[in-house]
Parts: structure tokens; C-alpha cells; sequence
């Protein structure tokens, strides 16, 4: 979201990650796999350093590289992580078997709107990170709000979608569907009665929401 110049330079002072890491960024690279940016998971991660999160929801596994990075970033918490395409759930389940911080990762296989009961046994959460269909933002979070602790924060990637919010031409109609609803569901969060809400032009656009008092 910030130009490409400043971008690369912040990415460039960001450390060098652990070794299987860097082959989880390699392989989601080469499989096309919407893993979360580098710029983008340094700031969810500081965020819930800061929260000290002890639970964690995630919504959209994929392969594991953003709960993995969770684990490793906050050890003592734990990470419930919901995965529905069957071929990442295998990735995941491969990286999380190899990694010194799986054992900190529960995955929930199924589409997420169909496991509720699952994650409700491991309720509250501190934090819930939405990272899966864009078109249903507002269903997993009507769905899954009602799991978090009083001082949670929810936490949505993909908001800004590529800059494509701000493009009213836009010729496949399914992005441009896309775009709708994504931008219905910013202005549905940003004046939502429960939640003060700030978006962040990181990554790919990160909405940090905070249940109000
Ligand atoms: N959080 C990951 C990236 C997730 S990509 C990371 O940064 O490492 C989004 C993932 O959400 C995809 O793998 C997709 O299969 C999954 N997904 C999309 N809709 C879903 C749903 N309704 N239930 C479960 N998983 C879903
Ligand atoms: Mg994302």
C-alpha cells in the first residue's frame, strides 16, 4: 500500500526468519498461496505482542506460514486455526509436524462457518484473525465475535484488497462483486455500535477492531 520504494525498505530491515519460514515463503510463492506480506504479519504480530494474546482464533490457515509465525512470535499462547481446502490442510499439517512450535496449533478442518461448536470449546479468544473468503468478512465476524474476551481484538487482512476499493472501473464482474462487498462490510465494521475500529494501509490492509467498553 505505501509506495514500492518505501515498501522494499522496510521489508529489507526486517530480519531473517527462521529457515522454514523462509522455505514456507518460497513455496507459497511458487504455488501462489495468499500467505500474509512480510510488512503486513510484523504488524499483527507486534499487535498481539503488545496484547500479550494467550488465545488465538485464526480464520484461513492455508499452509500454516501466519499461525506458525504466531506460535513462534508468542510462546505461551495457543492457536486454534480453521482450514477448509484439503490440499493446504495437508501443507499445513506437513510444516506444523516439523516445526518446533506446532505444538502450540490446533487446525480446525472445515469450512468456517460450519465449525462453530469446535471453536466455541475453546473459547474466549483474545485475539481473532480473519484471513479467509473476503465476501463472507461479516459473516465470520457476526459469527465469531461472540467468542472474544472482553479486551479481544479482532483483526482483518485484505481490506484494501490490492488498492482495489478505491477503482470503480473494474471489468470482471466477480472482483468487481468483490470489491462491494469488502467495501460494504469496512463501512458495515467502521460504524459498527460494539467495535472502535482503525484500518491500516499495511500489507494488504489490516482492520484492527477493539470492543468498546
Ligand atoms: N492466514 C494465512 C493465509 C490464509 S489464505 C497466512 O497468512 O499464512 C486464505 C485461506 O482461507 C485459504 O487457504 C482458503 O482456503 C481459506 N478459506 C477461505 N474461506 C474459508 C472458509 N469459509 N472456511 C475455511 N477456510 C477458508
Ligand atoms: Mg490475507
Amino acid at each position: 500500500m505505501l509506495n514500492d520504494k518505501l515498501h522494499s525498505y522496510i521489508e529489507e530491515l526486517i530480519p531473517e526468519r527462521e529457515p522454514l519460514f523462509i522455505e514456507m515463503e518460497n513455496y507459497a510463492k511458487e504455488n501462489k498461496v495468499p500467505i500474509m506480506e512480510l510488512v503486513g504479519i510484523e504488524a499483527l504480530l507486534q499487535l498481539l505482542r503488545i496484547q500479550d494474546s494467550k488465545r488465538i482464533l485464526e480464520i484461513g490457515t492455508a499452509i500454516g506460514y501466519s499461525a506458525l509465525r504466531m506460535a513462534e512470535a508468542l510462546p505461551k499462547a495457543s492457536i486454534v486455526t480453521i482450514e477448509r481446502d484439503l490440499e493446504r490442510i495437508q501443507s499445513a499439517e506437513e510444516y506444523m509436524s516439523r516445526s518446533k512450535h506446532g505444538g502450540q496449533i490446533l487446525l480446525i478442518k472445515g469450512d468456517a462457518l460450519e465449525v462453530e461448536e469446535l471453536v466455541r470449546k475453546q473459547a474466549p479468544y483474545d485475539a481473532i484473525f480473519v484471513d479467509a473468503a473476503k465476501g463472507q468478512y461479516q459473516k465470520f465476524f457476526e459469527m465469531y465475535s461472540k467468542y472474544l474476551s472482553d479486551d479481544g481484538i479482532i483483526i482483518t487482512d485484505n481490506v484494501l484488497f490490492k488498492g482495489l476499493v478505491t477503482q470503480s472501473e473494474i471489468e470482471s464482474k466477480r472482483i468487481r462483486n468483490l470489491v462491494k462487498k469488502i467495501d460494504g462490510f469496512n463501512q458495515w465494521l467502521m460504524n459498527h455500535p460494539d467495535y472502535h475500529t482503525a484500518i491500516l494501509p499495511v500489507g494488504d490492509g489490516i482492520a484492527i477492531s477493539k470492543k468498546k467498553r
